[in-house]
């Protein structure tokens, strides 16, 4: 090669380094936005447990079906920030809920136990005091806890205030002049920027502390919107992504202000719901009534200390049940014992490390009592089991036979075809499994005055199927 070639060479190739560092640079920069953390890896998610200075943030947004955001798949943009947060950490994408009812399912969810077994599934029920929540565990730790909610189903008379040294519903602002409420449910008025000022609150108190705050949306519940900027028509499910827009809003300001605060890079931020809503897919609107996948398909998205460059999906069936045995995980704390939910790190490490998933081996399970507000009349469950793509419906009906269905998801995304005559086999093993929990639960870990249930073998082994721990 000619020493002329050669120097025409170089400038070349360092033109061109110095043109990819740039890219790189630029790349990195959208990639980052205003959101300070570091790129993570799966060892980081696997060290979390080793760290001493994180918090945790745990965001319930109430009535939120998945569907209805952008990185579940919704066409419409209703919720650029969450998409977000899943898209730089980790997306569960077949997430249920165990109930369509706000108590059932929060009761589910904090004591990881299927309703069958927390027995919070009519409305006077209440956890009792034995019952350990993670909000009890997390102060143990050392944590400074406190939960803000605008629900009443969650409120401590139902006793879910338990390890929380603050519990209450923040102060009620007056809202502006364009917001509309098309769904009134909640006396004391306000929105979920009351949430904002209740975080700020805690957080100068308690943020140089190990801190948990529980904060619970409510807006979309209320189909609470901003006039102004609603974009997505006027009827009722246009409504609801108009208030899941202004949501999305609400928590990119929480987040923008945890991110001027410097709390991003040792906060894990827990993104869930409680259960869906429906729009007449089976002639009914709202939720509470059934466990249908409208009500019961639910985000479930970790916002790590982090970012993962490219979000993490997983792709297994998982449920509300499972989050805090995946948290007390991650977090590196003790185990919440005896109960339903398990933990979804090895899901996580196996996704980060892409890797194949770890294989789900037994259905899930959601639960309504369709009776549940009305104490003069006997418990009536509608109880769906998700196995794979398959979900198996059973609803008591009065002096009649239980109404049972089966739906095949990958054949009929919406589940409105019931095919139960084309599978018996698959029917008659759900209908088995269905019957032995909802007649031979085990009794919660803090026991039961109730007189032990004799149960055969065979009832044994459907309740082994389900994943209850029996000898
Ligand atoms: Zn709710």
């Amino acid at each position: 090669m000619s020493t002329t070639k050669r120097s025409l060479k170089r400038p070349l190739v360092f033109a061109l380094a110095i043109f990819a560092a740039l890219l790189f640079l630029f790349l990195d920069i959208r990639v980052v936005g205003d959101d300070p953390r570091p790129v993570g890896s799966a060892e980081d998610i696997a060290a979390l447990a080793e760290r001493d200075d994180l918090n945790v943030l745990f965001i319930l947004v109430d009535t939120l079906r998945a569907h209805h955001l952008g990185s579940y798949g919704y066409e419409r943009e209703t919720s650029p920030t969450i998409d977000a947060l899943a898209g730089s950490g980790a997306r569960f994408a077949k997430h249920l809920s165990q109930s369509s009812w706000t108590k059932c399912s929060m009761a589910s969810m904090w004591t990881s136990l299927y309703p069958a077994r927390s027995r919070i599934t009519r409305y006077e029920d209440a956890l009792p005091e034995s019952a350990v929540l993670p909000a009890e565990i997390l102060q143990e730790a050392g944590f400074r806890t406190t939960g803000v909610y605008r629900n009443g189903w969650v409120a401590p008379n139902f006793g879910f205030a338990q390890g929380f040294e603050v519990y209450e519903r923040p102060a009620a602002r007056s809202v502006g002049q364009d917001v509309r409420r098309e769904n009134p449910t909640v006396r004391h008025g306000g929105s979920d920027d009351d949430l904002l000022h209740a975080t700020a609150e805690f957080l100068d108190v308690h943020g140089h502390e190990r801190w948990f705050l529980y904060l619970h949306f409510m807006d979309i519940h209320e189909y609470l919107y901003d006039e102004d900027t609603a974009r997505f028509g006027t009827g009722f499910s246009d409504n609801y992504d108009n208030a899941i827009l202004r949501t999305n809003v609400v928590l990119e300001k929480l987040l923008q202000y945890l991110n001027e605060k410097g709390y991003r890079e040792n906060t894990l931020i827990i993104f869930a719901s409680d259960h869906g809503e429906a729009f007449s897919e089976r002639g009914l609107e709202g939720h509470a009534r059934y466990v249908y996948p409208e009500t019961t398909e639910v985000p479930f998205i970790l916002s790590f200390p982090f970012q993962m460059e490219s979000g993490l999906e997983i792709s297994t069936r998982t449920e509300n049940i499972d989050i805090w045995p995946t948290i007390l995980d991650l977090l590196g704390l003790p185990a919440m014992e005896g109960v339903d939910g398990e933990s979804r790190v090895p899901e996580l490490l196996a996704a980060a490390r892409g890797e194949p998933l770890p294989e789900r081996k037994r259905p899930a399970i959601a639960h309504l009592d369709q009776n549940w507000g009305q104490r003069q009349r006997s418990s009536a469950p509608h109880i769906a089991l998700v196995d794979g793509d398959m979900r198996f419906s059973y609803t008591t009906i009065q002096n009649e036979e239980p109404r049972l269905e089966l739906f095949d998801a990958s054949e009929d995304p919406d589940e409105l075809e019931n095919v139960i005559d084309e599978h018996p086999e698959v029917a008659e093993r759900l209908s088995g499994l269905t019957r032995a929990y909802i007649d031979h639960s085990p009794e919660p870990p803090w026991g039961d005055e109730a007189p032990p249930l004799e149960i055969d073998e065979i009832q044994l082994n459907q309740l082994r199927a389900l994943g209850y721990q029996i000898p």
